[in-house]
C-alpha cells in the first residue's frame, strides 16, 4: 500500500519538500525506552524514524497531526507502521548477514 501523501506537498527541484497546507508531524513512542517525540515525516522519502534518545527503531505511532476519525483507523495505522518497521528491520538483518557471509568467505582466501 502506498503511504498517505498529504495534500499540498510540493517537491521542488533538488528534493526540497514544501508542505503548504499541513505538516505531517507524527507522535511516536519508543517501545525500547519509552521516550515520546514528534517527527516530521517527509513524503518524499521512506519513513526511517528512530528514537532520538536511544536510536531504537521499535516505535509506536501515537497520534498524527491530521484529524483521526476513529480509533479503529488509528489502530490500523499503528499496526501498519509496526509491520513496516518490522519488515525493514528483517530486511536489514538479512542484508547484514549476507554481507558478513561474503566477507567471511573472502577472508578464507
Ligand atoms: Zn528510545
Amino acid at each position: 500500500m502506498n503511504p498517505c501523501r498529504p495534500d499540498g506537498a510540493t517537491i521542488l527541484p533538488g528534493g526540497l519538500t514544501v508542505v503548504i497546507r499541513s505538516m505531517p508531524i507524527y507522535e511516536y513512542a519508543c517501545t525500547g525506552c519509552g521516550h515520546e517525540f514528534e517527527l516530521l515525516v517527509l513524503p518524499s522519502r521512506e519513513t526511517t524514524a528512530e528514537c532520538p534518545a536511544c536510536h531504537g527503531l521499535e516505535l509506536e505511532r501515537l497520534t498524527s497531526g491530521f484529524a483521526v476519525s476513529s480509533p479503529a483507523m488509528s489502530r490500523a495505522r499503528v499496526t501498519a507502521a509496526r509491520r513496516q518497521f518490522q519488515r525493514s528491520k528483517d530486511q536489514k538483518d538479512k542484508q547484514v548477514a549476507d554481507a558478513e557471509r561474503v566477507k567471511a568467505h573472502r577472508d578464507e582466501h
